[in-house]
């Protein structure tokens, strides 16, 4: 009998990229492909890259470099794959000359050409174990959901527009369908992302495409209602992610007001005065944000919302980086990121004027975070005494000592957690993947802790 041929699979990178790797492996599953967690066991080794920021393309090549070391026969997939070198139009190739093949990100198929070429599919591919929902990386009852690929955006600190190339919108057929299997596969929540949620469609000029014989246009809000009507018959949540303060975001407020999808918006605003987001060319950088933001929470006053900044952009004074810190008090945003900027290789905003020392972007991060964390812990407090619907993510022994899991205003990985305790009655289980109602005690940092009931 032939031997089953192995993969080894690494998935670096942001949530976009997951979805890559999922895809992939979804595809070698199909084809009769098994999966080895070692390097060495392994017959092939696939490294799905990062490039965003020199962080993450020290840790990638490091992490080929080790593959090559343990294994011989590396793929390389994703953004890395994408970059230039110093001195050749790749950068995997030229520290990694013996890599078999380099690929950019959401390549699939050229993915599994080259897995093709060094080592053969097995003969008879058991195709039916595959589940409808595909593999997916993520713990079984949440999945994240990539409706378009690309940006056309061009933010002067960003390179991923020349990794990844301009939008391009899945049809919103597929979308659908894909949604629907991972709900019938237990998903209960679902978190959309791309590089710009607000601008699906804009592409292909929102056309009309169809689901189930219904014609939907391929646009946010159309989109995200029947993601809503899919959720419901299976109590799930839909999380949107990366959404930019445009006019028409505020005809999905309601949709959140009525509890079609949660009531969290993910925006990443990364400034707040006019002239640092020209100096970002960040979309919508000339709405008027504090009042949008005001608008939003009069229409759905449990609206979440979390963002990320960046501190010390080039130019940045310190009566700008003053207007931030009042813009996150007063938009109360209630989950803030914020980085130090950090130039990142091929970016536009090198060659900005008024570089900011250092230390002054690191004091910067710092007193914005001080900031940030007063809002968002007072935020927190208000909910001490309100019960609160919580997905499980973690229950040892059925939730007898207690768990953690989220609440709609905590996205995974990203935000807090409610620390749930042990239950009183002793008939209350908690199963990973179900909701508990929980009754919030009190605040820990970032966190809640609840008690079930
Ligand atoms: S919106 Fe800006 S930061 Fe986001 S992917 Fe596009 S260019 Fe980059």
């Amino acid at each position: 009998m032939q031997d089953i041929p192995k993969v080894g699979f690494v998935s670096l990178g942001c949530p976009k990229a997951l979805t890559d790797s999922e895809l992939i492996l979804t595809q070698l599953s199909a084809e009769g492909y098994q999966t080895s967690k070692t390097f060495e066991g392994a017959d092939l080794v696939i490294v799905n890259t990062c490039g965003f920021i020199d962080d993450a393309v020290k840790e990638s090549l490091d992490t080929i470099g080790e593959a090559l070391s343990a294994n011989g026969k590396v793929i390389v997939t994703g953004c890395l794959g994408a970059k230039a070198g110093h001195a050749s139009d790749n950068l995997v190739k030229e520290i990694h000359p013996s890599v078999l093949a380099v690929t950019g990100p959401h390549a699939t198929q050229e993915v599994m050409d080259h897995v093709h070429a060094h080592l053969p599919k097995p003969h008879d591919p058991f195709i039916d174990l595959v589940p409808a929902a595909g593999i997916k990386l993520t713990p079984k009852h949440y999945a994240y959901l990539k409706i378009s690929e690309g940006c056309n955006h061009r933010c002067t600190f960003c390179i991923i527009p020349s990794m990844r190339g301009d939008l391009v919108s899945r049809p919103v057929g597929d979308v659908l369908k894909e949604a629907r299997a991972l709900f019938e596969g237990g998903v209960k929540e679902l978190l959309v992302v791309s590089q710009d949620t607000s601008a699906y469609g804009v592409d292909v000029k929102y056309r009309t495409g169809f689901f189930d014989g219904k014609p939907v246009k391929t646009r946010m809000l159309d989109l995200v209602e029947e993601l809503g009507k899919l959720a419901e018959p299976y109590g799930a949540w839909v999380r949107l992610h990366y959404v930019y303060p445009y006019p028409h975001v505020d005809d999905v407020i309601p949709l959140m007001a009525q509890g079609k999808v949660l009531p969290y918006l993910d925006v990443p605003f990364q400034h707040s005065h006019p002239d640092v987001l020209r100096r970002m060319k960040r979309p919508a950088s000339g709405e008027k944000n504090l009042e949008r933001i005001q608008r939003w929470r009069e229409m759905c006053p449990q609206l979440v919302i979390r963002s990320t900044f960046i501190a010390g952009f080039p130019g940045e004074t310190e009566a700008e980086f003053e207007d931030l810190l009042a813009f996150v008090r007063e938009a109360r945003i209630d989950r803030a990121g914020c980085f130090a900027y950090s130039p990142v290789e091929g970016a536009s905003a090198n060659e900005l004027p008024g570089a900011v020392p250092a230390e002054v972007r690191e004091e910067r991060r710092a007193r914005f975070m001080a900031v940030a964390e007063e809002v968002s812990a007072a935020k927190l407090r208000e909910r001490v005494g309100a019960t609160m619907q919580v997905l499980v993510d973690n229950a040892p022994g059925l939730g007898k000592k207690g768990g953690v899991g989220r609440s709609y205003a905590d996205a995974p990985e990203i935000d807090g957690t409610v620390k749930l305790l042990p239950p009183e009655k002793l008939s209350k289980q908690l199963k990973v993947g179900e909701f508990t109602k929980a009754r919030v005690m009190s605040t820990q940092g970032h966190d809640l802790i609840a008690l079930p009931i």
